[in-house]
């Protein structure tokens, strides 16, 4: 069924990729957004192909890759010795194994090429503060009073999500032990430091570095995840200092500490996620990205999963003339594979950041082996993201 109204509580990049594809679907998005103006926070997002996939068929890559970088190769480094202990070719590899690139990108070009494609309703300025449910529709109503009717109302309002809360109650989220350092170093200085064109990570005792160009290489962005001991943060992001960066990373090889003394100013970020929530959809309301499945950003794919679950949803309702029923198919599509997500992260932090060093031994030697046995393989968890196809695969009834 076409031309339902589907109100989108937040235009972060799950909310407006979904307006994007609920548009082309032959709906009618109304998007509602908290904030007065749209923005992302000035940082990069890896962008694997199983998302690059839903932008093509939205027809918005080709303007998002003139402004994004392609990676050579994913590359993991030792963090004392800068030994690289696995290389693999990525952007021209994974283009011809999945038939999208892998990109990296500054955020906030992002948004502005998910808002930039998208015509429809959209209101600033426009909070939202409960969630009404009536036979045969659902509204959200606004803190000016207002209520916004739809025939479906979907939360793509984050990890604090009203919507959620709506659903499943009042929780909090869990903080992950860790913090993140985000910081933009000038391109020009990283390229001298001789920072390869790489998505680089870093792995060393309880913490990682991950790098890559963002901005068509104006910027370096970075993030280092070190543990927190959590006192006094249920959420925060925060400006920080760039000599406490640096004495986090006291010890690391030269190269991860000229990096962050050549950025100007740097952000801390709490890590929160949450555990699979049992469903995501009541009647008329249902659930998308971080409100749906926070997860720690350790295998970069929380955005990535917001822009297929968008494009689900618009096929669950297209598909089927039952707004209902077509809600509980997209969240049955959808919660195994964003539970494995979460599962997954919460996993690579343990791989990561390893101490003991028999275990760091056995963990490197793994690594390297799996990539000296074959190269050019794809790995089998590589072919489990990139290679699901929400726009063409055959969705399960
Ligand atoms: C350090 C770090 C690195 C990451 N790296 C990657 C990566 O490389 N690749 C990747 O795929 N993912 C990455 N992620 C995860 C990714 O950033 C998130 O999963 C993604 O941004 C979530 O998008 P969203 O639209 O669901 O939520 P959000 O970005 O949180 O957007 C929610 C929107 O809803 C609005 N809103 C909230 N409440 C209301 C309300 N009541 N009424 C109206 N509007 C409301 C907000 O203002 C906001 O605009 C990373 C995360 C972190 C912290």
């Amino acid at each position: 069924m076409s031309g339902l109204k589907v109100i989108l509580v937040g235009a972060g990049i799950g909310g407006l990729s979904a307006a994007n594809a609920l548009l082309r679907g032959g709906h009618t998005p109304i998007v509602l957004e908290q904030a007065t103006a749209l923005g992302e926070v000035g940082a990069g997002v890896q962008l694997g192909p199983n998302a690059t996939r839903v932008l093509q068929a939205m027809d918005l890559l080709d303007p998002l890759m003139a402004r994004a970088v392609t990676p050579e190769a994913a590359m993991i480094f030792s963090y004392k010795s800068g030994e690289a202990l696995r290389k693999v070719a990525f952007a021209d590899a994974l283009k011809s194994t999945f038939g999208f690139p892998y990109l990296h990108m500054y955020r906030p070009d992002l948004l502005d090429g998910l808002a930039h494609g998208y015509d429809g309703d959209l209101h600033l300025d426009a909070k939202t503060i409960g969630i009404v449910e009536e036979p045969g529709r659902v509204g959200a109503r606004l803190d000016n009073g207002d209520t916004i009717w739809g025939d479906v109302l979907v939360g793509c309002d984050g990890i604090h999500s009203i919507v959620r809360k709506h659903l499943h109650g009042d929780t909090p989220a869990n903080f992950s032990g860790n913090m993140a350092w985000r910081g933009l170093c000038p391109g020009d200085a990283a390229r001298k430091i001789g920072v390869p064109v790489v998505s680089g990570n870093w792995w060393g005792p309880h913490r990682h570095f991950v790098h890559y160009y963002v901005a068509g290489g104006w910027y370096l962005n970075w993030v280092g995840v070190t543990p927190h001991d959590g006192s006094a943060i249920e959420s925060w992001s925060a400006a920080g200092e760039i000599a406490d960066a640096l004495h986090d990373y006291a010890g690391w090889n030269q190269q991860v500490t000229d990096i962050i003394s050549e950025t100007p100013r740097a952000m801390k970020w709490a890590l929160h996620d949450r555990d699979p929530l049992p469903f995501w959809s009541r009647g008329r309301v249902t659930l998308l990205g971080d409100a749906a499945h926070p997860m720690v950003p350790f295998m970069a794919q929380g955005a990535a999963q917001s822009v297929e679950d968008g494009y689900v949803l618009m096929r669950c309702l297209t598909e089927s003339d039952d707004a209902e029923a077509a809600l509980s198919r997209y969240e049955c599509n959808r919660l195994e594979r964003t539970a494995w997500g979460q599962a997954g992260s919460r996993k690579n932090e343990r791989l990561f950041h390893m101490a003991d060093p028999k275990e760091v031994a056995a963990r490197n030697a793994r690594v390297q082996q799996d990539v000296d046995s074959n190269p050019q393989a794809v790995l089998p968890e590589q072919s489990r993201l990139f290679g699901y196809d929400p726009v063409n695969d055959a969705l399960a009834d």
